[in-house]
């Protein structure tokens, strides 16, 4: 398993933010000793047949992080640059991101070093299955409820939940979420991160007396949950002028349209070549004159290389770690306010949240109540982080922490240390 250079290493990223804001709001030893550190790492073996009728073996994890205010949760990704550094940050941030929206859950991610672009669909049900029963001793939806992340999504689950379900002996759809509906997923499930995106937008919007109407927007990693955002602002009055996907982005700065450009994708498999755009590159369309720049694919996008050349006013963070410490303070130098990902992007994991508890009373709740619900608890928690920033002069990110870490140190406090 390749490192990563230290940079670029998401973990350290993540001790970083954490070792910060712990000193900060003088976490006490106990407590940081126990959230810096992991309930478990496993790391599995996952041998598969491939088409070619050879055995290959691929590497997978789950990493948990803290179950001090509920079971474990957090995506799954497959990637083939996939590292442990990778899978320890998320499931960290996972920790924060759940105790900031008052989601009663731990944090947890995992994931499998492969590359699904080369993988067919058997390939990839056989690889699903067997890492789901390889991580199937302490997985359960009173345990550790995996979701989509990455490269996964409603199809990934449905064979997780299938898998779980012959292994235990009974249909367990609550041990993921993310699932299709026909078998215990939610409604607004699919879109909840992008709608998500789009609801925090508008709140940071509205703190500077703006509306969103003709802003323009950028939106790096037009996937499940950029495309979503996309859509959804443009819906709020927005101009989308820049996306990209893996293979590099389109530009107009007088704005796309989220259905054509969504055509053309279905029909030619990629946004080059779009009529009427320019062709750039991931590394161009995150300096382009924008108000919003959104970036939704990997983290480490935003360093200390590009964060001066960045011309957005507002970063909302769709992806998890886009922006490192480093960029950070050049950002925030340059009164640039960066919206962090525990904020931005729980609308994924809060929607998770609503499947769980539907799955555990068999009972289900219609669109419109799904993302009324988000919509509430996402603004509340954007109106608790804000007013506590402006009152203590934090920054966002350091704010949204400061409440995540307070509220699981304040679990760990209170149920004391076993034995
Ligand atoms: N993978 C998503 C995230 O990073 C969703 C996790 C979940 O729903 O459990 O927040």
């Amino acid at each position: 398993m390749p490192k990563k250079p230290e940079e670029d290493n998401p973990w350290q990223t993540a001790l970083t933010q954490f070792n910060y804001v712990s000193k900060l709001m003088n976490l006490p030893e106990d407590t940081y000793q126990l959230l810096k550190n992991f309930s478990r790492i496993l790391t599995v073996s996952v041998p598969v047949r491939m088409d070619s009728g050879s055995v290959v073996s691929f590497e997978g994890f789950r990493v948990q992080h803290c179950s001090a205010k509920g079971p474990y949760k957090g995506g799954i990704r497959y990637h083939p640059e996939l590292t442990l550094e990778d899978l320890k940050a998320l499931a960290m941030e996972m920790t924060w991101k759940c105790s900031l929206a008052d989601v009663p859950f731990g944090g947890a991610k995992g994931g499998i070093v492969c590359d699904p672009k080369k993988l067919s669909r058997g390939e990839l049900e056989r690889i699903t299955r067997r890492y789901t029963y390889a991580i199937h001793p302490i997985i359960g939806a009173d345990k550790d409820i995996p979701a989509p992340d990455v490269n996964t999504n409603e199809q990934t689950m449905a064979w997780m939940m299938d898998t779980y379900s012959m292994n235990t002996g009974f249909c367990a759809p609550g041990v993921v979420t993310g699932k299709p509906l026909n078998i215990g997923g939610s409604l607004g499930r699919a879109d909840a991160t992008g709608l998500g995106i789009a609801f925090i937008t508008a709140s940071a919007v509205q703190q500077s007396n703006k509306t969103l109407k003709n802003l323009k927007v950028i939106i790096q990693g037009y996937g499940n949950v950029g495309s979503a955002a996309g859509k959804f602002l443009e819906e709020m009055g927005c101009k989308i002028v820049a996306i990209s996907s893996s293979g590099g982005g389109i530009y107009n700065p007088r704005g796309l349209s989220h259905n054509a450009i969504m055509e053309y994708y279905r029909g030619n498999g990629s946004f080059k070549h779009f009529p009427l755009a320019e062709n750039i590159t991931n590394a161009e369309l995150l300096e382009l004159s924008c108000d919003i720049l959104i970036p939704a694919a990997l983290g480490g996008q935003i360093t200390k290389k590009n964060a001066d050349k960045i011309k957005a006013k507002l970063i909302i963070e769709g992806a998890n770690g886009p922006v490192t410490p480093e960029a950070d303070e050049i950002l925030s130098g340059r009164k640039i306010t960066v919206v962090p990902d525990i904020l931005a992007n729980a609308g994924g994991v809060i929607v998770s949240y609503f499947e769980w508890v539907q799955d555990a009373q068999c009972y289900f709740w219609c669109k419109h109540e799904v993302n009324v619900k988000l919509r509430m608890l996402l603004e509340r928690t954007f109106n608790e982080v804000y007013s506590f920033a402006k009152e203590n002069k934090y920054s966002l990110r350091t704010s949204a922490m400061m409440l995540a870490i307070k509220k699981v140190a304040e679990a760990i406090a209170v149920r004391g240390l076993f034995p």
